[in-house]
């Protein structure tokens, strides 16, 4: 037992110790980031095949880290999550989509998206409702992207705040559809407007007939059930006749935009796109 004791010591130094010093790193680096306002949203457009205009954007978060440069979500969003920072990051993700939806994005509707630690939080449901009143938003113009990790986890939780928030008019998005265990029940239980297909599948669709099936399918299910159907990680044009000859309602990716400051983005400010 005592070598056994040593082995996993000698283990967890080399290895694990890495990264949990990596991950301490990033948590104590997150609280000045939040402070001083390192932080910022990318804006990724959704093009609206029915009319050929943007009709909303997806707030993607940023770090500007001082010393390491540029940090993706994929790197500091499952820290925030594990330390419980997600909150508070949150609430700033939210509060600054708002600000940004009643000024240069207001003609567009807003997506943004919510770990399912926020939903732990007894008071989210209430925070949304009045940081969406305190910017004059109409409710409409928001939505919120959720995972199925979040369903998994307390459904019935769950289902009662989506249902009271979506009772209030935001919309409500399932993203990353089909992958994880997805399940058809989640469809019918769920008040979802909007169902995002998750970019592996439109990303395989070229050499994987499998994943054209799927997609054709979960459109005409999302048809079925009154939602709207999002395809994300379309980067080339080829993606977008298929997806659009499958009858998706909104296509995203890089070959539509790439996700960008507001600082760099030329808007489309027809007055016909407004919510
Ligand atoms: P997601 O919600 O699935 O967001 C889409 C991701 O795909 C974004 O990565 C986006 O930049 C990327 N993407 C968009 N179009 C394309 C494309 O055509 N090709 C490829 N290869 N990628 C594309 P990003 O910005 O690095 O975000 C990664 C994840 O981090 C997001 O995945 C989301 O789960 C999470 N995240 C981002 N911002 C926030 C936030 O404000 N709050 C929370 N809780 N999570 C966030
Ligand atoms: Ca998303
Ligand atoms: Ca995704
Ligand atoms: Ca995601």
């Amino acid at each position: 037992a005592k070598s056994r004791g040593r082995a996993t010591y000698c283990l967890f130094q080399d290895g694990m110790g890495d990264a949990m010093r990596k991950r301490r790193q990033i948590e104590e680096d997150l609280h000045v980031a939040i402070a001083d306002g390192e932080l910022e949203l990318y804006y990724q457009p959704r093009l609206d095949l029915e009319t050929g205009h943007i009709s909303s954007y997806e707030a993607l978060i940023r770090w500007h880290h001082p010393q390491k440069g540029l940090i993706s979500p994929g790197d500091f969003i499952p820290v925030a999550e594990n330390s419980g920072q997600i909150i508070q990051i949150g609430k700033w993700v939210l509060h600054t989509a708002l600000k940004d939806a009643a000024g240069p994005l207001a003609h567009a509707r807003i997506s943004v998206n919510v770990s399912p630690v926020q939903f732990r939080d007894t008071e989210f449901a209430e925070e949304v409702r009045q940081s969406l009143a305190a910017s004059g938003v109409p409710a409409e113009r928001l939505e919120l992207e959720i995972t199925e990790n979040l369903l998994i986890e307390d459904d019935e939780r769950a289902l009662s705040i989506l249902s009271s928030l979506k009772a209030t008019g935001i919309k409500i998005a399932l993203d990353d559809f089909g992958v994880g265990y997805s399940s058809l029940g989640y469809l019918s239980r769920f008040p979802f407007d909007t169902i995002k297909i998750d970019r592996s599948f439109i990303q395989q669709r070229g050499y994987n007939a499998n994943s054209q099936a799927i997609i054709d399918t979960v459109v005409r299910l999302g048809k079925a059930l009154n939602m709207s159907i999002v395809a994300e990680g379309v980067e080339d044009l080829d993606s977008l006749l298929f997806l659009r000859d499958s009858g998706c309602d909104e296509l995203q990716g890089f070959f539509i935009g790439r996700p960008e400051p507001l600082s760099r983005m030329v808007l489309d400010t027809s007055p016909e796109i407004a919510a």
